[in-house]
């Protein structure tokens, strides 16, 4: 998006706010897509846990793409939203067996990734046909960061204990119509990922009626200009070649399905703050914002790098800043970063504020949780307000004294 335009949406709208460019989101799921255009049954479920706003979801919904769940909530958004149960699959990680029961009620496809879960809702549900999450347990040159699942995660049934899963399977009579897996990793190597996908395919090929084939996800995004990324294209042409490949020998048509959460949100994301203050010391001049991880905690929760912009001042000297927020606490957004220019009352803007921003954001120094706009057909919309003192005060039950 345009400078210009972000500057007249925080003058609209206020600071901070997520701002979040709808024709990105349509760019990125066309290209994932395209991508995969020789296979034919695709299915891309969105990860609802990315970006959960109701109006991203319809939006989501009106592109065609299903979602991935992993709460019964997110399961009751995407309902409102206008998913019909069958574009929904739900993949919950620990949540108690009658949460399953409830959501498989509204008609929603189960993943399941635990044995004892397995055998206790196969147990009551025998007809009910469910998705086995697998974890393939690759590690690529020892690397943590794109490794796709070590042997002591807590997702996934681990490839060890297929022939374990097999004898539950047929002792309780579960109809199995899906495989997955999901890493959760930034995945920059594609041998790396077909590697994973060709120990999905091994696991698939014991089952007999599957429908479909669930890669998960993990695709990397560039986080500034120039910054590597998962080569989604080369990985569409390897890994479709292999899927048709797979089904002839399976005798049968499958979908092959994606769950992105970043690839198709992040990007299209951005977050506005006002400069507060400048304060210089001996070492660092930094730079406050009217915000904090109360708002925005990857940089101090995960370590990510976000690009920032003055979008004020673009094209001044750079300079070097730590932006930090008003949170009484700690909150680095950037250390160190050369940034155009900075006054107080500049307006700056967090880039890849698409995925896993606003959705981790908290009421912490009972502030208030910023709004959301969608940019939409040259249009800012208002998709979330900003709370008030209202909303902090809700449920909160005043003792009398
Ligand atoms: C979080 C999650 C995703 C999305 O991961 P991204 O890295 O955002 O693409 C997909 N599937 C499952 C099961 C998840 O939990």
């Amino acid at each position: 998006m345009k400078n210009s335009t972000l500057l007249e949406i925080s003058k609209t709208f206020g600071t901070p706010t997520y701002v979040y460019d709808a024709s990105k989101i349509k760019s990125q799921y066309e290209r994932l897509t395209n991508s995969f255009n020789e296979v034919k049954n695709l299915r891309i479920n969105y990860a609802v846990k990315a970006l959960s706003n109701i109006s991203i979801l319809k939006y989501i919904n009106q592109l065609g793409a299903g979602i991935d769940t992993v709460s019964i909530q997110e399961v009751m958004i995407g309902l409102k939203a206008g998913f019909s149960p069958e574009k929904i699959i739900y993949t919950p990680n620990g949540v108690s067996v009658e949460e399953i029961q409830k959501v498989s009620e509204m008609g929603v496809n189960i993943n399941i990734d635990n044995l004892s879960v397995l055998e206790q809702f196969g147990g009551l549900n025998p007809n009910i046909p469910i998705c086995i999450r697998i974890n393939p347990h690759v590690m690529a040159g020892g690397n943590n960061k794109i490794s796709v699942g070590h042997i002591d995660s807590k997702f996934g049934i681990s490839i060890h204990q297929i022939p374990l899963l097999l004898r539950i399977i047929k002792n309780t009579n579960i109809k199995v119509n899906g495989i997955h897996m999901h890493t959760g990793s930034d995945i920059l190597d594609i041998e790396v990922f077909i590697h994973a996908a060709e120990i999905l395919f091994e696991t698939a090929s014991k089952f007999k009626d599957l429908e479909f084939i669930d890669f998960g996800s993990g695709f990397k995004v560039p986080y500034s200009l120039g910054d590597n990324q998962t080569n989604i294209e080369e990985l569409g042409k390897k890994l479709s070649k292999r899927f048709n490949d797979f089904c002839k020998e399976y005798g049968k048509e499958l979908t092959l399905a994606f769950e992105p959460g970043k690839f198709l949100v992040s990007e299209a994301g951005s977050f506005l703050c006002s400069v507060n203050s400048i304060k210089q010391t001996t070492s660092t001049v930094f730079a406050q914002v009217d915000s904090g991880f109360n708002h925005f905690v990857r940089p101090m929760m995960y370590g990510s790098n976000h690009d920032i912009k003055n979008i004020s001042n673009p094209d001044d000297n750079e300079r070097f800043y730590s932006v930090v927020g008003y949170i009484c606490e700690t909150d680095t957004f950037a250390n160190n970063k050369r940034i155009s220019r900075i006054n107080e009352g500049d307006v700056l803007c967090f880039k890849n504020a698409g995925a896993y921003c606003f959705t981790m954001a908290s009421n912490y120094n009972s502030r208030y949780k910023p709004s959301e706009i969608l940019f939409l057909d040259n249009k800012a919309i208002e998709i979330r307000k900003r709370e008030n003192i209202e909303d902090i005060l809700r449920n909160q039950v005043e003792i009398t004294l």
